[in-house]
């Protein structure tokens, strides 16, 4: 085992929801972190929060992944060990309205990170990967090899893209990445001092929910209650942000470590549980004893059905599993709420 205390991890995107989750368990457990963020989704106080949080100080430059010089800069004042690729914008329906913007953005950012991975013989890369590259799985849960289906939106055809080119450069390369594709991440730290910050009205249940609760947004809209499943509404698999930012650190380990089988791996991250929308609902009311204000509406065009993962993989290999349930999901994600 390498002692990870002299390991150093930079961290782009290190102040968004997952990144920052992912820097605190990354301080605690004696890495070196640097994180590079450019505020474009996320707030400078975060950083304050991680270190109230870790007891630590990542080292922090506000710079944009896409600025090859500025990247350059920081790759030439510090041995880097491993990046952690979280910089991306993530919207599916901007992403519709603003195709271009996702392509520059999340594939430019990926590309400058790759060169300077490759140049400065960082030992290994891990990307956010998503569910979304499955599409509508046509069988569940859905594993690493599920195909991965056309994508609809961009900002999923950049995930897909995402993987597949990794895929081509690590092959020729002399440094490891492992993608991981997240399913549903939701909740907020324990200390309810990091959390999601979404911009103006959300689109994903979790705020959706919270904000209602919490009498920022009038109703809660459930997308649809025809579908073919218990209830007739959408299947996910809600995964908590902390379980999810462990996975990195099991990555992080598996590359430093060198037990990596092949140049390029992808895993599965969620908790293998499939919950409904209206199964959430009632959850969160008897989780928070609020009421939760809701309607049926009209399906949302583009939602698959049902989704969720089969993470045994990333269990073996990467000897991570998700320990945390739903009512922690909500309880964190609610106790979060209230402080804004
Ligand atoms: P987020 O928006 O909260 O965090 C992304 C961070 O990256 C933000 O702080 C933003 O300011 C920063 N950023 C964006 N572009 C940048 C750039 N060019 N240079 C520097 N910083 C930049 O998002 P998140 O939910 O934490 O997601 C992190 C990653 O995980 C993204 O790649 C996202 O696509 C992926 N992902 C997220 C989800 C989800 O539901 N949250 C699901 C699957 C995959
Ligand atoms: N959903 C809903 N009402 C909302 C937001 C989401 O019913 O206001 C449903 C949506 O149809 C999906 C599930 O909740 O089945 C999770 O949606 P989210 O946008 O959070 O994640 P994703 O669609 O990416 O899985």
């Amino acid at each position: 085992m390498m002692n990870m205390t002299e390991k150093t991890v930079l961290v782009t995107g290190g102040l968004g929801y997952i990144g920052s989750h992912t820097v605190v368990e990354l301080l605690v457990a004696g890495y070196q972190v640097i994180v590079v963020d450019n505020l474009s989704n996320s707030e400078r106080f975060i950083f304050d929060r991680i270190i109230k949080i870790a007891q630590k100080e990542p080292v922090f430059y506000q710079d944009d992944v896409c600025d090859l010089a500025a990247m350059s800069n920081i790759f030439k004042k510090h041995q880097v060990d491993v990046v952690i690729h979280f910089a991306a914008f993530k919207s599916v329906g901007e992403s519709v309205e603003k195709p271009l913007l996702y392509y520059q953005n999340n594939l430019i950012s990926l590309l400058n990170i790759l060169q300077l991975v490759q140049e400065n013989s960082v030992e290994g890369l891990v990307f956010s990967s998503s569910a979304t590259v499955y599409g509508e799985p046509d069988v569940l849960p859905a594993t690493e090899e599920t195909p991965f289906i056309k994508a609809l939106s961009a900002y999923g055809s950049t995930k897909q893209m995402g993987e597949e080119i990794i895929e081509m450069v690590t092959s020729s390369g002399v440094f490891k990445a492992i993608s991981l594709r997240y399913f549903n991440p939701v909740g907020a730290h324990e200390t309810a001092l990091i959390g999601e910050l979404p911009k103006g009205i959300p689109n994903n249940l979790f705020p959706y929910v919270t904000q209602t609760a919490k009498g920022k947004l009038a109703m809660l809209t459930v997308f649809g209650d025809d579908y073919n499943t218990v209830d007739g509404t959408c299947v996910r698999d809600y995964i908590h942000v902390v379980d999810l930012a462990k996975a990195h650190l099991a990555a992080c380990r598996r590359i430093i470590n060198q037990e990596c089988q092949s140049a390029s791996e992808v895993y599965n991250i969620g908790t293998g549980n499939g919950t409904t929308v209206l199964e959430i609902i009632k959850q969160f009311e008897a989780t928070t004893d609020k009421l939760l204000p809701y309607k049926i509406g009209a399906r949302r065009p583009g939602d698959a059905e049902a989704v969720y993962a089969d993470s045994s993989k990333a269990e073996k290999e990467l000897l991570w599993k998700a320990t945390l349930n739903l009512k922690d999901m909500i309880q964190s994600s609610w106790a979060w709420e209230n402080t804004l």
